[in-house]
């Protein structure tokens, strides 16, 4: 008899064990069912035993072993044990979070399809695209420093400039590995992204089995996705942060691209990055690993500085004649601005008008204003769930709503104040809807086109505008992030940032960070052919630093002057961090947990619990908000202290409140 120790889906860090007969030969890696309780649930082997801990007549026998999948590989094990070690959630929970719903359910896996391995012609298909592919010097230098490290772990950073062909790199790179039998993961930040890349990939490699891999697939086509990475079949896998998760039998190389990107950490459950996971993959396959950015997180750029990663750049745009964008500030105490746009600005859309180019006007808020309020008492609309103001929603032809972006909670515009009858209600500041009719009534014949999350709601409607755009349907584009990723419009030559300075006085360490991400990446859509671009930034802080080394597309000088602010300040990635959240229905009550849980802290040496504060925007669906930061300049000190604390916490917090670790926390709302 064996004994087996089974990973299950519930909250306690302990494996469970069950007896097997011998000659069933179930090993570590099998999906079996087994009664755990009245019950009987769908768990993973992870060792075997020859022994039990628990008496032999409580060791209950295994019900079955689950077909139809291949057995999970020693690398992916290894993967769950580091994430759960290393993001403090119980294994049990961690296996069941990488494996898409079908694999964890008593149901039988669909049938499996006719697809069989690599296609007939597949050989020479990639052999025709290296052929026809050229790459330019920065390019083609990058592509065979990675190609000479396949077969063996090295990290890249591949920092290139918008428009400087990050995705003909990879490209290059996963031919190379299509030609060793090898698997290639490919992992992008965002849903919107993957059908653009994946057309890209099967461009080039017509006859390769790609699989895609991302949270809004139907549980079938997930399933599918999921069991042809698995099975070795897919060669290519592309796909948002869970792809990491995939068992790859013949991995051989791992992208990341925009690697930078917040969306690559997961917000709930086991709160990974998928950036970091894929760095930890690519050490476990033994194969090489790029993170391709044209602005590199710091944490990377810092790991790039100290010599773990290597780093390789591509300081030139890739298109023929194509040159960075200019990049100017527009002062807004000198040139005030006039339904959010100034002179300047509103000149400058003009030219493009007349010379049948494109302009991108880009806020970061959508909704037509981010407050409603009454200017004779001072009262403002806000959400009864949360501490934030209800965004006005009045799109042309819809009927005004106020709406909180926080909770999703959603009213009807009052007639009246509600506090003292005034029925003046006045829209403050603005968001997209308003700059479309603003756009509109100084430009009443130019077709504009809005971006944002209230018009990409519907499935594919945000490709189909894009596809739009690309063919030059609109004149005007106005639109929030959505339309700063990836997106390539050959007529866009301006790009007009309209409020880019609340970012400057968040109180976010990485705020910074961010935005010059977002203006870089940005402004990197003007301009991509051979027409000059130009970037505006509406600003009142025309001599803020970052403005100027945006301006010198200047990235690395930036970067350096932010990790000299981290190192003095004591962020990471000069310290380790962890953050415990607590959520409660009374403020009170979250932050009496958290002074406990401190309490209940046996800090070592090198590590700093400090003390509990309300979240920024402290209620949110009905939920108070509070959370303390613990510190430490060693990971290792860190990881030992947060795997005693939170089994401390564990046993002693009451039901009722919700709370979690977070370990390497970014802000959230
Ligand atoms: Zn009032
Ligand atoms: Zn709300």
């Amino acid at each position: 008899m064996n004994v087996l120790r089974v990973a299950l889906d519930v909250p306690v860090a302990t494996l469970f064990e069950y007896a097997s007969d011998a000659d069933r030969r179930i090993a570590p890696g099998d999906r079996v069912v087994v009664p755990f309780g009245a019950r009987e649930r769908v768990g993973v082997v992870l060792e075997l035993a020859a022994a039990s801990t628990i008496s032999a007549s409580r060791l209950k026998p295994v019900v079955r072993v689950l077909e139809g999948a291949p057995r999970l590989p020693q690398d992916w094990l290894a993967q769950m044990r580091f994430l759960a070690g290393y993001y403090q959630r119980p294994l049990g929970e961690t296996v069941a979070s990488a494996l898409p719903p079908r694999l964890r359910s008593l149901k039988p896996l669909p049938k499996r399809r006719a697809a069989g391995p690599a296609r007939e012609g597949a050989d020479s298909a990639v052999a025709a695209f290296v052929a026809r592919h050229q790459l330019n010097a920065a390019q083609a230098a990058a592509a065979e420093r990675i190609g000479g490290a396949l077969g063996r772990f090295r990290a890249f950073l591949l920092h290139g400039v918008t428009g400087s062909g990050k995705t003909e790199v990879y490209l290059r790179l996963v031919a190379a590995v299509l030609q060793q039998g090898h698997q290639a993961l490919v992992l992008v930040p965002e849903i919107g992204l993957t059908p653009q890349l994946e057309a890209r990939f099967r461009e080039a490699f017509p006859e390769t089995p790609i699989a895609i891999l991302h949270s809004a697939l139907e549980d079938s086509a997930r399933t599918h996705a999921w069991l042809d990475a698995a099975r070795g079949q897919a060669a290519i896998v592309l796909g948002t942060r869970l792809a990491v998760l995939t068992p790859l039998p013949r991995l051989g190389l791992v992208v990341v691209d925009e690697e930078h990107d917040a969306s690559f950490k997961q917000q709930e459950g086991l709160r990974y990055s998928g950036r970091d996971a894929a760095v930890q993959r690519a050490k476990l396959a033994n194969c090489p690993i790029v993170l391709g950015s044209a602005t590199p997180s710091l944490e990377t750029w810092f790991n790039a500085d100290a010599g773990r990663y290597e780093r390789l750049s591509l300081p030139e745009r890739a298109a023929p004649g194509a040159k960075l964008p200019l990049v100017r500030t527009v002062d807004l105490r000198a040139e005030p601005a006039e339904h959010g746009l100034a002179r300047s600005v509103v000149e400058a859309l003009r030219e493009r008008l007349a010379r049948a180019e494109q302009s991108l006007v880009f806020i970061n808020r959508r909704g037509y204003a981010p407050v409603l309020a009454c200017e004779a008492c001072g009262w403002a609309a806000g959400c009864a769930r949360c501490s934030a103001h209800l965004v006005l929603h009045a799109a042309a032809r819809s009927v005004p709503r106020l709406r909180c972006h926080h909770c999703g909670a959603e009213q009807a515009v009052p007639a009246r104040c509600p506090t003292c009858g005034n029925a003046d209600l006045r829209p403050l500041g603005r968001g997209t809807q308003r700059v479309e009719e603003a756009l509109g009534a100084l430009f009443p014949g130019a077709r504009i086109a809005r971006i944002d999350r209230d018009t990409a709601r519907r499935r594919g409607a945000l490709a189909r505008a894009l596809e739009g755009i690309g063919r030059g349907e609109a004149d005007l584009l106005v639109g929030t992030q959505l339309l700063a990723k990836g997106h390539d419009f050959p007529a866009l030559t301006l790009v007009a940032v309209l409020n880019a300075d609340s970012a400057l006085l968040s109180t976010d360490f990485r705020a910074a960070e961010r935005l010059y991400a977002t203006l870089a990446q940005v402004g990197g859509r003007a301009g991509r052919r051979e027409r000059q671009g130009e970037v505006l930034i509406q600003t009142r802080f025309p001599g803020h630093p970052m403005f100027a080394a945006l301006a010198r597309h200047d990235y690395a000088g930036f970067a350096e002057a932010q990790l000299a602010e981290r190192r003095t300040a004591g962020f990471p990635p000069f310290v380790h961090e962890a953050a415990l959240r607590a959520e409660a229905s009374r403020l009170e009550t979250a932050m009496r947990f958290l002074r406990d849980a401190a309490a209940l802290a046996a800090v070592p040496a090198g590590v700093q619990v400090y003390d509990p504060v309300p979240h920024v925007v402290t209620r949110r669906a009905g939920y108070e908000r509070a959370q303390l930061t613990v510190q430490s300049l060693s990971r290792p000190a860190l990881q030992g202290f947060l795997r005693d604390w939170s089994e401390r916490i564990a046993a002693t917090a009451p039901r009722s409140l919700r709370w979690h670790l977070d370990v390497d926390p970014i802000e959230f709302d």
